[in-house]
């Protein structure tokens, strides 16, 4: 029997490259070898957005569309929303009894965004308990592992001090113990090298246009010691050769070459990786259009997802409630 995983994404804005390479080409892999959970995490969205949902119906819609653009299978892969099995909900209710304040407050995520997100006021109960919703998702399902990347190793730890406690609190084996599932995936920085995100508006979309791909590439940072066009360039030390590196690796010799030698300049360089990003993100988009042209399909599959998730919820719920003595 092939082993259970559960995975999910933040729908606060459109799917961008850093999507792709971080994390939907590991989906990708994933969904050929485990029993993939892809869920679209629209409570936490809201934990960090609840000031401002306007967007978020319509984020949530393209993320799926944007997943299954990019090859994720439902006949593979069970794809959901979570706010659409409210069990997520129960059992964060039921973990909220029994996780203690201290293992919140010294989450190490919690602190820097506290500190770092200043344009939000995170302040508040919900996201103190962000992470006793993540445990909630993962253990709803009884995730054998789940794919993370380092930031996000203490949430899994605490996932698995909950379960450990719950089970030991109600002298019961209900929740697995779930392990990490460390991937090394290709580190793709934003167009001004900072990490890649929706915040710094320094993202290629999925969905960009290619007149907006142009341009956005035209305005990426390069070798900053490469100031007129007769100095030798230092590929190592430029964000754009990274790009060429991950989206045309046929051509990155070539491109090292042509910069330590100064035989391209960095527009003309720029002007080559926008056209084979265009190139390179055209059958998503084709995937896109197709996909948009039948909303009934995407909802069917929402549907079909929601209907397999929520049976297994259901199982769990019901453990806990008998443990809680809930179920009469
Ligand atoms: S030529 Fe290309 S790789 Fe070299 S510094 Fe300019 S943009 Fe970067």
């Amino acid at each position: 029997m092939k082993k259970r995983i559960l995975s999910g994404m933040r729908p606060t804005g459109p799917l961008h490259l850093g999507h792709l390479v971080g994390a939907l080409n590991n989906w990708l892999r994933l969904q050929n070898e485990y029993e993939c959970f892809f869920m679209v995490a629209d409570w936490h969205a809201l934990m960090s957005e609840y000031e401002n949902p306007k967007d978020l119906k319509e984020n949530t819609l393209n993320n799926v569309v944007d997943w299954l653009a990019s090859g994720i299978d439902p006949g593979k892969s069970t794809i959901f929303i979570q706010s659409h099995i409210k069990e997520h909900l129960e059992l964060y209710m039921a973990f909220s009894l029994i996780t203690p304040l201290g293992w919140l407050e010294r989450c190490p995520t919690y602190k820097e965004q506290l500190r770092e997100i200043k344009n939000r006021n995170l302040s508040t109960y919900g996201f103190l308990g962000y992470p006793v919703l993540q445990a909630a998702d993962i253990l709803l399902y009884k995730a054998d592992s789940v794919p993370v990347g380092e930031d996000q190793l203490p949430h899994l730890e605490l996932a698995r001090e909950i379960a450990k406690r719950f089970n030991s609190l109600y002298k019961k084996d209900i929740f697995p113990q779930p392990k990490a599932l460390l991937t090394k995936t290709a580190r793709l920085l934003g167009l001004d090298g900072r990490k890649m995100s929706k915040s710094y508006n320094n993202y290629v979309a999925l969905s960009d246009k290619p007149q907006v791909i142009r341009g956005k590439i035209m305005s990426m940072f390069t070798d900053p010691l490469r100031i007129k066009l007769t100095d030798l360039g230092h590929p190592q030390k430029c964000n754009v050769y990274n790009y060429y590196v991950i989206f045309a690796p046929e051509r990155k010799n070539e491109t090292d070459k042509l910069c330590r030698s100064a035989s391209i300049g960095c527009t003309d360089c720029k002007r080559e990786l926008g056209k084979i990003l265009i190139k390179f993100l055209e059958p998503i988009q084709e995937k896109r259009e197709n996909l948009l042209k039948n909303r009934k399909q995407i909802y069917d599959i929402l549907k079909q997802g929601e209907e397999k998730a929520r049976k297994i919820a259901k199982v769990t719920i019901s453990e806990v409630k008998d443990s809680l003595k809930l179920n009469l």
